[in-house]
């Protein structure tokens, strides 16, 4: 299937890329907060692309920062039940699907209990660097605990950054108090620019006492976002945009989306797949409203990502998540665990700890730029995916029958570029493989040429390589950009000797009339 003519799902929607791409290539600026530059902005970019004050903000924000997400953490704090929108993808009996994955936010934190719960998480996990606020109603609409909860952390834990994410129709009012308490990191979630669009996401928003719904409801929001954006970014404050794509709905309309923000200087754009299941109990879910494919939101992401680069490593988290990004471990950290620990909050312990986290990130980093220099002079017109098991710490280090997720890079003359994650079923299920999870996982990195893990068993082994996608073990607990640029170099080499023919797979095979291996 073309990935211009893709249909699927409840709504039967047909995904245009060809036109966003087209509508892409008009629009192009920088939107880096505080006019720093055209080239210094972006999720990927390192410490020599961004200006000093850039840097320090990004450097250890696992969300702000691709590479920074391999070894930094975040939590949530679940401070702010209420909500002053509704949402066609939200049920708040659930996590709000803008900024976390379904499912009920486990306890509702008093502000105390909130700056209890962050001191005994950065005791325990010292690379725990964000605090959010993020739900599981909107944290503006809840402006008592809210800043609260951030007075209480800045003055027991310092070094801890503050970040806030909201749906921005109360953000106007709060600038000055978001500036006041050192939040210098805002995430706003804007789906639409235009009110026609809007209606069809949000039913009603609730402002100054009165409730509005349809179009006047989504003009009142549009406008109060994007003048809330200006406002912070005016002010120096770091913003991302966060963006559900809706099929069907503003899937087209992000590509917009995208140019106004940049415009009024938002630092990074996420565009994020819709999450629906009828169980969930949104609108969305019970109607039969699709989410995209992971092929679909990689085209949009490709096609929006100019001079402000796209967040592509987020995982949707629960308003309550703690840990890396992709794992949650917010389960050994509940009221009553937190109750009885022992809270040891150490500052010089943790920065410590962190020196030497900067010190595998430079290794890392030093590593993939030596690997890169035999990839002079490669064939600029191969590119192709690679998927990754891995724990963290940007190592390969994961077994193939325990990942539940795998993170995928893109291979080319350039470099290995991450360009997101697919999420699979365990196929180890408690010492057997499950036949039907295998399929899964097949189906998930399909468009891989390879899958890097740092052990897999034989029978999963011998059906990926049937399936045309090459078990990699070698690079075991090695850094993972370092080792797919040295097997790219290989497959290149294969190529060129004539060993091995370069296919596309997948999505970009079914582009160009290739055949493939069905999973
Ligand atoms: S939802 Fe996305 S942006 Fe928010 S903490 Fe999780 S990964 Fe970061």
């Amino acid at each position: 299937m073309h990935a211009s003519t893709q249909q699927g799902g409840g709504t039967g929607h047909l995904v245009n890329i060809d036109a966003v791409m087209q509508q892409v290539a008009e629009h192009k600026g920088c939107g880096t907060t505080g006019g720093s530059g055209k080239a210094s902005c972006g999720s990927s970019a390192g410490q020599n692309d961004l200006p000093p004050e850039i840097w320090e903000k990004v450097k250890n924000h696992p969300c702000y920062s691709e590479e920074a997400h391999h070894h930094y953490a975040r939590m949530h704090v679940a401070v702010a039940p209420a909500c002053n929108i509704q949402c066609n993808y939200c049920n708040r009996k659930y996590d709000c699907a803008n900024e976390s994955r379904p499912g009920v936010v486990s306890e509702r934190l008093t502000p105390e209990q909130a700056a209890r719960k962050v001191l005994a998480v950065a005791s325990t996990i010292p690379q725990m660097t964000v605090l959010g606020i993020a739900g599981p109603g909107d944290p503006l609409a809840n402006p008592a605990k809210t800043f609260k909860t951030f007075e209480l952390i800045a003055q027991t834990a310092p070094d801890i950054k503050l970040c806030l994410s909201t749906n921005g129709l109360a953000l106007p009012d709060y600038v000055d108090e978001i500036a006041r308490y050192n939040i210098d990191h805002v995430t706003i979630t804007i789906n639409m620019v235009d009110p026609e669009i809007g209606a069809k996401i949000y039913p009603w928003v609730f402002w100054e006492h009165k409730r509005y719904t349809g179009v006047e409801a989504a003009r009142l929001l549009t406008e109060r976002q994007l003048r809330g954006l200006e406002m912070l970014t005016e002010r120096g404050i770091l913003c991302k945009v966060n963006s559900v794509m809706i099929p069907g709905v503003n899937d087209q309309h992000l590509v917009e989306v995208n140019r106004a923000v940049k415009s009024r200087g938002a630092f990074l754009h996420n565009i994020m797949p819709l999450i629906s299941a009828p169980e969930h109990g949104t609108v969305f879910g019970l109607t039969g409203q699709r989410g995209p494919t992971a092929q679909e939101l990689k085209a949009l992401q490709d096609a929006c990502e100019g001079e402000m680069n796209m967040m592509r490593h987020c995982r949707q988290c629960r308003a309550d998540a703690v840990g890396l990004l992709g794992e949650d471990r917010s389960a050994e950290f509940t009221t009553e665990k937190i109750m009885e620990m022992e809270v040891n909050y150490d500052l010089e312990g943790r920065k410590a700890y962190q020196a030497l986290v900067e010190e595998e990130r430079v290794a890392k980093v030093a590593a993939k730029v030596e690997e890169l220099a035999g990839l002079d002079g490669a064939d600029a017109d191969i590119s192709l995916l690679v998927a990754v098991a891995t724990k963290g710490s940007g190592l390969i280090n994961e077994h193939f029958g325990h990942a539940k997720e795998f993170q995928v890079y893109e291979l080319s003359a350039k470099g290995a570029k991450f360009v997101g994650h697919r999420r699979v079923d365990l196929y180890c299920q408690g010492g057997y493989g499950d036949e039907d999870s295998l399929a899964t996982v097949i189906r998930a990195i399909n468009d891989c040429h390879a899958v890097f893990v740092a052990k897999i068993g034989g029978c999963p082994k011998a059906d990926l390589t049937a399936a045309g996608i090459e078990p990699v073990e070698q690079y075991a607990h090695e850094f993972i950009e370092k080792s797919a640029i040295a097997w790219f170099k290989n497959y290149l080499a294969k190529v060129a000797s004539g060993a091995v023919t370069h296919a596309p797979r997948g999505d970009a095979a079914i582009r160009q009339g290739a055949l493939i291996v069905a999973a």
